[in-house]
C-alpha cells in the first residue's frame, strides 16, 4: 500500500480533528509542522500536488527583500531576514548563502550613498558585515558577459533553496509527529455542525467524495483564498522566469540588475547547475486551476533585460532551457504598478476559521507561528512553545523523498530503495516524479523522459501501473511540460 493509500484509510475512522489545514505549499506545510509539533491532531489536504501552487515556482531566494526597505517596509524586511538568518542556522542542507552584486550605472555620490544606507540596513537586521563594493576590473571575472559600462557593484548577502525542496521537507518534518496530509484532495465544501465542521473534500484519484471532521480550518490556499473567503481583497500577479544553461551564463553569484525600461529588479541566480532569470509581475486573471505558462510580452521583456545587462551572452529564445511561472495573491490596494503592492501576510479569523493570503516563502515558519498561536486560542488550549526545529537527516534517509532531487540519485539508486521511496512519496502522476521529487522537468532538454524509460519497469510496479496506465500518464506529463517550455 501507498503512503497516500494508508492515509486515505486512516481518514475513513472518522475521528475529530483539533485543525483541517487546506492547501499544500509552503504556507500550509509550515502550519501543519507547527501544530503536529504542539500535539495537535492535524491533516492537511492540497487539491493537486504538494507544492503544485506558488510554492514550485517562487524565485528560491530565502531573502529579506532588499526592495521592501526602498518600499519603506521595513518591518517586512526585518522578520524576513531573521527568518532567512534562522532558516541558514537549522536548515543548512537545504538552504545555502548566496552573494549578490548590484551592478551600478549610475556612479554619482547620491546613488552611492542610497546603496550604502539600505545594504547598512539591511545587514543590520541580520546582525553581520556582508555589503562591499567590486570595481569592474574584478567583475569581470565573476560575470563574463555583463555589460562593462558599468562601473562596479555592491555586492551582499541573501540565501537561495530550492522552493519544493523545502515544501516537502517542512511537510515530511510534520508527518514525523504523527499526523496526515493527502494530495489531489480538493475541499469542495465547508458545513458548521454544531461546535465543529464538516470539510468535504473529493478524492481527485477516486472520484470519491470524503468527508472528515474539525474544531477549526486554516485555509493556507495561496491566491485561492478568495474561493473561501470573498471579503479578502486579492490581487492574482504572475510571475515567469527562465532557466538557462550555465555555460551560456557562466556566473560566480547572484546578480540584481533594474530593467532597462522600467526599471523593475530583476535577479539572476546560479541554481542547481543552471541559472534563472526573473522575474515579471503581472495581473493574472485567468482560470487559477490550470497551469501557467509564460507569454511571448514576459519573454521578450526579460530578453531584453538580459541583452541589456548581459549583451555578450547573446540569449534568445533557444537558448532557454525551460521556464516556470506561478500565480501570487496579495492585498489588494490597487496600486498601478503590481510591483508596489506589499508583500506581507494577511490573516483573517472567522469563527474557528483562519484565511491567510500573501507572504513570502521566506517567512513560512513566521506565519505558522502566528497561525498556531491563534488555533490554539480559538481551542481553548495553551500553546505550547517547541522551538524552531532542525533539518533532520534522519528523515532523509527514512522517506528518501528530498534525496529525489540529487543528481546522482536516478543513476546510482538502487532498485528495491528506489521503489520504496517512490512509494512513500505520494507520488500520483509523472509531473509530481519529474518536476516536484526531481528537478528533471525543468533542467533535461527532454524533461526527463529518458531517465524515467530507463527506470519504467521500476516506475509501473512501484506505483501498480500497466502499460496502458504508463503510456496514459506519459502523454498526460508531455502535455504538462509544454507549460514549462517556451516553444511548447
Ligand atoms: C514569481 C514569484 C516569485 C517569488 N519569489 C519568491 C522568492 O524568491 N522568495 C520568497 O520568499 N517568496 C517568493 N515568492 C512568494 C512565495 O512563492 C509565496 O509566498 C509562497 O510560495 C506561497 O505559498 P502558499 O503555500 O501560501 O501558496 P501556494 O504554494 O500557492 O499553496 C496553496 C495551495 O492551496 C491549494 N488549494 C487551493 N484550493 C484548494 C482546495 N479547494 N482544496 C485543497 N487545496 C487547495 C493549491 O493547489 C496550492 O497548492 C514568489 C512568488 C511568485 C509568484
Amino acid at each position: 500500500m501507498s503512503s497516500r493509500e494508508i492515509f486515505i484509510k486512516k481518514l475513513k475512522r472518522g475521528d475529530l480533528f483539533d485543525a483541517v489545514v487546506v492547501g499544500g505549499g509552503i504556507t500550509g506545510s509550515g502550519i501543519l509542522r507547527r501544530l503536529a509539533m504542539s500535539g495537535l491532531n492535524v491533516v492537511l489536504l492540497e487539491q493537486k500536488d504538494f507544492a503544485w501552487g506558488t510554492s514550485s515556482r517562487s524565485g528560491k531566494l530565502v531573502h529579506g527583500g532588499l526592495r521592501y526597505i526602498k518600499q519603506g517596509q521595513l518591518l517586512l524586511t526585518y522578520h524576513a531576514v531573521r527568518e532567512r538568518e534562522k532558516l541558514l542556522k537549522d536548515y543548512r542542507k537545504l538552504i545555502s548563502p548566496l552573494k549578490f552584486a548590484i551592478p551600478l550605472e549610475d556612479n554619482s555620490r547620491a546613488k552611492r550613498m542610497a546603496y550604502r544606507f539600505g545594504l547598512s540596513v539591511y545587514d543590520l537586521f541580520a546582525m553581520k558585515k556582508t555589503a562591499d563594493y567590486t570595481p569592474i576590473s574584478e567583475l569581470i571575472s565573476d560575470f563574463k558577459f555583463i555589460n562593462d559600462s558599468i562601473f562596479g557593484a555592491y555586492t551582499f548577502f541573501d540565501a537561495v533553496t530550492d522552493d519544493v525542496k523545502l515544501t516537502l521537507q517542512i511537510l515530511f518534518e510534520a508527518l514525523k509527529y504523527g499526523c496526515l496530509a493527502l494530495n489531489y484532495s480538493k475541499v469542495v465544501e465547508i458545513n458548521k455542525i454544531h461546535s465543529y465542521y464538516e470539510v468535504v473534500f473529493k478524492d481527485e484519484i477516486s472520484g470519491e467524495r470524503l468527508s472528515i471532521s474539525s474544531r477549526s480550518i486554516v485555509f493556507a490556499t495561496g491566491a485561492w483564498i478568495g474561493e473561501f473567503n470573498s471579503s479578502l481583497s486579492i490581487r492574482k500577479l504572475k510571475g515567469s522566469h527562465l532557466v538557462l544553461p550555465f555555460e551560456k551564463m557562466p556566473i560566480r553569484y547572484a546578480c540584481a540588475v533594474f530593467h532597462p525600461e522600467d526599471k523593475r529588479p530583476l535577479y539572476i541566480i546560479p541554481w542547481n547547475g543552471f541559472v534563472l532569470f526573473g522575474t515579471t509581475d503581472i495581473d493574472y486573471k485567468e482560470n487559477l486551476n490550470s497551469e501557467v505558462k509564460i507569454s511571448k510580452e514576459e519573454t521578450e521583456y526579460l530578453l531584453e533585460a538580459l541583452d541589456y545587462w548581459f549583451p555578450k551572452a547573446k540569449i534568445v529564445n533557444d537558448s532557454v532551457v525551460s521556464t516556470f511561472s506561478g500565480v501570487r495573491g496579495v492585498l489588494n490596494t490597487h496600486k498601478k504598478d503590481p510591483s508596489k503592492e506589499t508583500r506581507d501576510y494577511i490573516l483573517k479569523v472567522k469563527e474557528n476559521m483562519i484565511f491567510i493570503a500573501g507572504g513570502k516563502l521566506t517567512t513560512f515558519d513566521y506565519i505558522s507561528r502566528k497561525v498556531s498561536k491563534k488555533i490554539f486560542g480559538l481551542l481553548n488550549k495553551n500553546p505550547v512553545d517547541v522551538g524552531f526545529g532542525k533539518f533532520d537527516d534522519y528523515l532523509k534517509k527514512v522517506t528518501g523523498v528530498v534525496s529525489m532531487f540529487d543528481k546522482l540519485f536516478w543513476s546510482s539508486i538502487e532498485d528495491k530503495r528506489f521503489s520504496e521511496i517512490l512509494k512513500n512519496s505520494f507520488v500520483v502522476h509523472l509531473d509530481d516524479l519529474l518536476i516536484r521529487r526531481s528537478r528533471l522537468g525543468l533542467t533535461s532538454p527532454d524533461g526527463g523522459v529518458e531517465c524515467l524509460e530507463k527506470k519504467k519497469g521500476l516506475v509501473m510496479s512501484s506505483l501498480g501501473w500497466n502499460v496502458e496506465k504508463y503510456n496514459k500518464e506519459l502523454r498526460r506529463y508531455k502535455d504538462v511540460l509544454r507549460y514549462y517550455r517556451l516553444d511548447g
